[in-house]
């Protein structure tokens, strides 16, 4: 049957890897302008405390605000610009953006940022992280780098050195989407982290599944035991958040405390929480 059918899905496989090439060529066209132009720029999500809704700090998420005022998100570019070597350049652009944002807020307040997997294979990357917070000026232990687990199998040599770099230079390293990749448990005791992200896709089944509350019970052990904070991503429930704080975890996030929002919306937020103590997010 296969046979019987090949002309046509010869000529529809064709059609269709065509427009996927056309269409990658015209995003990673307008990827190289907005890059320029300073369209992409970091939002940041608020991370609280779960037991108080303090907000510790944010993790930047990059935004890209398209020519008809729409917001692409980072699942339609990061691939590309990493696949372009654009991710460089990006990267650059947007770690000195939030850091300079982070500069204005409390000095206590800490600043995640996310690296893509094919930038552990930079064996510079740690210099010009350190450089650009130098320049910056933001306190090193207030920068924490996010790395997710994918990225570390590619070359364990290469994730290794960077992840020393970033620590030698007083910056902390979290381990992204904790769960997702398949040896996860190889990764925390291959590297050391100072933090793990619980997978929100653990967290948002959390209600129906019994099991999966399990899991992330276990991880947050699994935390406690090897002196780890962790942080559950994509908290969107009360409910959720009790859970997690009973189960003892401290950190979290998700639309519940708040998406991502722009620079001065989050100088806004801030003030509103310091003149009046009581208002927590969440
Ligand atoms: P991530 O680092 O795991 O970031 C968390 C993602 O979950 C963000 O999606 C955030 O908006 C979303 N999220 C947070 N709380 C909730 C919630 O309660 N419910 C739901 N449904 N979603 C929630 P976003 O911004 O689309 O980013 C997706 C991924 O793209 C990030 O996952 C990160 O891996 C990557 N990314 C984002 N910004 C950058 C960047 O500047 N550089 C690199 N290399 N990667 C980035
Ligand atoms: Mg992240
Ligand atoms: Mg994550
Ligand atoms: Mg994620």
């Amino acid at each position: 049957a296969a046979k019987a059918q090949g002309r046509n899905n010869v000529f529809a496989y064709d059609r269709t890897l065509r427009e996927r090439v056309l269409y990658r060529a015209r995003i990673e066209r307008e990827l190289r302008a907005a890059i320029k132009d300073n369209l992409i720029v970091p939002h940041y999500q608020p991370i609280v405390r779960l037991r108080t809704g303090e907000v510790i700090g944010f993790e930047a998420l990059a935004r890209w605000k398209d020519a008809s005022g729409q917001f692409v998100p980072p699942s339609e570019f990061i691939a590309i610009a990493e696949e372009s070597g654009l991710i460089v350049e990006l990267t650059e652009k947007l770690l000195r953006d939030a850091c300079s944002t982070a500069t204005g807020w409390p000095k206590s307040t800490t600043l995640s940022f996310n690296i893509s997997p094919g930038q552990l294979q930079d064996r510079l990357l740690g210099l010009r992280i350190t450089k650009i917070l130098h320049e910056s000026g933001l306190a090193p232990n207030r920068l924490e780098i996010e790395i997710t687990e994918t990225a570390l199998i590619r070359d364990m040599e290469a994730a290794a050195k960077i992840i020393h770099d970033l620590h030698d230079a007083g910056i902390k390293v979290a381990l992204d989407d904790f769960g997702t990749g398949y040896s996860s448990l190889a990764q925390l005791a291959n590297f050391s982290f100072d933090k793990i992200k619980i997978d929100r896709s653990f967290v948002s089944s959390f209600n129906e599944q019994r099991k999966q509350r399990k899991i992330v019970r276990a991880i947050i052990g699994l935390g406690l035991g090897l002196d780890l904070q962790t942080t559950a991503e994509g908290i969107e429930t009360a409910e959720q958040r009790a859970q997690l704080l009973g189960m003892g975890c401290t950190l979290g996030q998700g639309y519940l405390f708040g998406k991502a929002m722009s620079a001065s919306e989050t100088l806004q937020l801030l003030s509103d929480l310091e003149t009046s103590p009581r208002s927590r997010v969440g």
